[in-house]
């Protein structure tokens, strides 16, 4: 069953609070300060019985100067740095490999614990450096064209986890570079996973943090309706997986269309337009015979007339099992031109990523890939499989 989180007052703050209330004992973990806010960090050294204007200068050292150790934070004094890692850790989620791609693309893969993981991945283009991120460990959406629905939920992520795939890849970008844009299209449906993901949005977004632009951050949603309010409310762009030209076609590619089903995901779409004079992104993977022919081009330029809106089509990339086929690239002309004829504001994305298995909808834990004895190794890398620092051994 479909599992959603329920809105309540900052329920994060209350969290926190709650949590750290307990943190002076001394066998309980730190903190780690990457789920923070300013605000929670300074209820947070308040509860302790510290000056909170010392959270000000922690998240200065921290995302500012991008400094972790806590002997360098030299305007803290010596007592306050003696005692500060036992309330409050800095550790990020450890990169365990590194992939490069032929047309640019890098996949990291994150180790979360217990044996399992998470991908990020990082899209250069001419104008933007893009990061998609993943909000948990699978996904209970079961989309039927993804690699991550495959794997069953395990694990939602925490704040600190999806913040640390930011920091981790910003980290390890080349001198000048920026990450200029984040996805919320990595593994896992971010809407199931409010609390986590809008933390972890308002780290990355104020100017205490990460200090990112608000309109280059998108959310991608399969379509959890009654918590899409939440997107608007955060002033961040909304993406819908859409997929699918009617309820038949839909309900079988993507179950949770039976729970809310197009017309209750458009009324939702109408209202962001109307809260943000934005448009939203509709992503509609091509899946051959089942959502490619051209009346299925016809039906989604008129479904999707009635909102501000572009379209995104992206030919579906296989994986073993899926029981799809990537169409012909004669038919996903023929598609695309078909729309642009009718009016529809559509792109054609361009496959990224395609030989580490960093594409759209190919991402998942390593070890269903080696179960499905998919062998990256034999894919075009140049060579770039990259041990990181922690020392981690690929696992693919
Ligand atoms: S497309 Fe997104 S929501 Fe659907 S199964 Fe994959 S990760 Fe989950």
């Amino acid at each position: 069953m479909l599992e959603t989180t329920t809105a309540v007052a900052r329920p994060e703050i209350n969290a926190t609070i709650r949590q750290t209330t307990t943190q002076a004992a001394p066998d309980v973990p730190p903190v780690n300060f990457y789920s923070l806010s300013m605000e929670d960090l300074k209820s947070y050294f308040k509860s302790l019985g510290k000056e909170t204007f010392r959270s000000q200068q922690v998240f200065k050292w921290v995302y500012e100067q991008r400094v972790t150790d806590v002997e360098k934070m030299s305007n803290l004094s010596k007592a306050f740095r003696s005692e500060l890692p036992k309330f409050l850790s800095f550790e990020l989620p450890p990169v365990i490999q590194h992939l490069k791609s032929v047309d640019g693309t890098q996949k990291f893969l994150f180790d979360v614990g217990k044996g399992m993981s998470v991908e990020a991945v990082l899209i250069p283009s001419a104008d933007r450096l893009t990061l998609c991120i993943s909000s948990e460990v699978g996904c209970n959406m079961a989309c039927k064209f993804c690699y991550t629905g495959k794997q069953k939920l395990k694990r939602r992520l925490t704040a600190a986890e999806i913040v640390g795939q930011f920091m981790q890849v910003s980290d390890r970008l080349d001198e000048g570079q920026r990450i200029s844009n984040i996805v919320f299209m990595g593994m896992g449906e971010p809407l199931d996973n409010c609390e986590a993901v809008f933390k972890s949005i308002e780290v990355l977004t104020n100017d205490w943090g990460m200090n990112l632009s608000r309109k280059r951050v998108t959310v991608s949603t399969s379509g959890v309706v009654p918590e899409m309010h939440r997107i608007w409310k955060a002033g961040v762009r909304l993406a819908v997986s859409l997929n699918a030209s009617n309820d038949e076609i839909r309900d079988h590619v993507m179950p949770v269309n039976k729970r809310w089903n197009i017309e209750e995901l458009f009324k939702a779409c109408r209202e962001y337009c109307r809260e943000t004079g934005d448009k939203v992104t509709f992503e509609y993977v091509m899946l051959k015979n089942v959502t490619d022919r051209i009346e299925h081009a016809r039906e989604l330029h008129k479904l999707t007339r009635s909102v501000p809106c572009k379209i995104n089509l992206i030919p579906f990339n296989e994986h073993p099992g899926s029981g799809f086929e990537r169409p012909d690239d004669d038919q996903v002309m023929l598609f695309h031109q078909e729309l642009m004829d009718l009016g529809s504001h559509v792109l054609l994305r361009r496959t990224m990523g395609r030989d580490i298995f960093a594409a759209c909808g190919q991402l998942t834990d390593p070890k269903l890939r080696q179960d499905d004895k998919m062998d990256i190794s034999n894919s075009n890398l140049g060579g770039k499989s990259v041990r990181n620092s922690s020392g981690g051994q690929p696992r693919v």
